[in-house]
């Protein structure tokens, strides 16, 4: 048996009404996938190709509950995402074929240090700081389900007020054509996370405030704001 010289755990999400719990592998995340969203981050909304970057699967926070505001920022925004998780192994596939490897859906936050992404963005370096940090991707239990999801109410309310509010079919790339879109660069599979970005409204919390996201169909994400990370 291998061994190893300090114990980890492997991060996982859990899938409603099961026991095994789904273990990820990674997290890839779609930027400027709603048109509303891309004109608020400053940029023409284009049928331009997708693209990506990563948060560590270490990022993610199963079930919500509270998460402490985050160091090293001051503008720490909400971003509300429909999540798809992967269930088979696919590689330079057609968005038909794609559509066969969801496993389920989630709601996810992908929490951001908007002023670290900004400044990362405008010296053309890479938005880690401002995006895969500690707690930054609150996540639902997965219902599973092998057809993608196409449509339906996506929104966040923060503290009982909407901020963000759009419709899954208003993403300029739909979940099986970022799968298939994805796959050109890499082999997917069980264990990879996408969360297929946000519609707009996107703005900053505080501690204390009271994060309700929903997905029709999915449920709701709760959390809450803790204080400053210690
Ligand atoms: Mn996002």
């Amino acid at each position: 048996m291998t061994a190893y010289l300090f114990p980890l755990s492997l991060p996982a999400v859990p899938v409603s009404g099961e026991a095994a719990l789904y273990p990820v592998r990674r997290v890839f995340c779609v930027g400027r996938n709603y048109a509303g969203h891309a004109r608020e981050m400053g940029s023409d909304p284009t049928r331009e190709p997708p693209f990506y970057f990563s948060k560590s699967p270490d990022c993610l926070v199963p079930g919500g509950g509270t998460v402490a505001y985050a160091p090293a920022t001051a503008n720490l925004h909400h971003e509300i995402e429909l999540v798809v998780a992967l269930g088979r192994p696919v590689f330079q596939v057609t968005p038909d074929v794609a559509a066969g490897a969801v496993f389920g859906h989630a709601v996810g936050l992908d929490m951001t240090r908007r002023d670290l992404q900004f400044a990362a963005r405008d010296k053309g370096r890479p938005w880690d700081l401002g995006k895969s940090f500690e707690q930054s991707a609150p996540i639902t239990p997965i219902i599973r389900g092998s057809a993608p999801i196409l449509q339906g109410a996506i929104s966040l309310e923060v503290n009982g007020e909407i901020r963000q509010k759009g419709d899954i079919a208003d993403m300029i790339w739909s979940v099986p054509e970022i799968i298939a879109h994805l796959s050109q660069y890499y082999h997917l599979g069980p264990g990879d996370l996408i969360y297929t970005g946000t519609p707009e409204g996107v703005g900053p919390v505080l501690p204390g405030d009271r994060l309700l996201g929903r997905v029709e169909g999915l449920g709701e994400l709760a959390v809450t704001i803790g204080p400053a990370a210690c």
